[in-house]
């Protein structure tokens, strides 16, 4: 695929855009920023930096602030974005890729993931989906910055994309079903 030539990254940076390259097999150089994998992405909204701009990040040699950012850590690896993108390229690749270099250089940020995953999933076992408006609050609070994405919550009401109150879908049960066996299972394994 002929790359498209969007960046003004720092030798560095290009170095590190190569490194991607060749541990993910993507390169985030033929991103035209569409923003298709960010539109999909389950978990974008609780990120710092959406799929898009963490590919843009990299074309631009902004290496550093995604290696420390949350999103890689939050990225499910459900594989929308991959599926989604008209380049063809891999964005959830990208994102292990990531991790693996974040962990390299010792920026994990594991205990703030570890309290988002288990916000997460008893949100998904309370309602079976995730409520989105509950689960930053949340987390916020649990990670003790109360306001932290405040200031993007009046735009995303009013275009619809958080609602105030939780949606339960109706096979709930087996979704608490799932959680159940899947805490058996685990106590087996113990
Ligand atoms: S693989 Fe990660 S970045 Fe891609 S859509 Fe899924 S959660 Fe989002
Ligand atoms: S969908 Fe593909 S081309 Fe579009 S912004 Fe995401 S990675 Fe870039």
């Amino acid at each position: 695929m002929q790359p498209i030539n969007l960046t003004s990254a720092s030798a560095a940076g290009k170095d590190f855009v190569e490194k991607v390259r060749k541990a993910s097999g993507v390169d985030v150089k033929a991103c035209y920023q569409c923003g298709k994998c960010s539109a999909g992405c389950p978990v974008a909204f609780a990120m710092d930096y959406t799929p898009r701009q963490v590919m843009r990040m990299l074309q631009l040699g902004l290496t550093e602030e995604v290696l420390k950012s949350h999103s890689i850590w939050l990225c499910a690896q459900c594989e929308t974005c991959s599926a989604r993108c008209p380049r063809k390229l891999e964005p959830a690749k990208v994102m292990e890729a990531l991790r693996i270099e974040a962990k390299k250089a010792g920026f994990e940020t594991e205990d703030e993931i570890a309290t988002f995953n288990e916000k997460f999933l008893r949100s998904v076992a309370s309602n079976g989906r995730v409520f989105e408006a509950g689960l930053v609050i949340g987390f916020n609070l649990a990670t003790v910055r109360p306001f932290k994405d405040a200031g993007v919550a009046p735009s995303m009401l009013a275009n619809g994309k958080l609602k105030l109150l939780p949606h339960k879908i109706k096979g709930r049960d087996a979704v608490r079903r799932m959680f159940e066996k899947a805490e058996k299972m685990e106590g087996e394994h113990k």
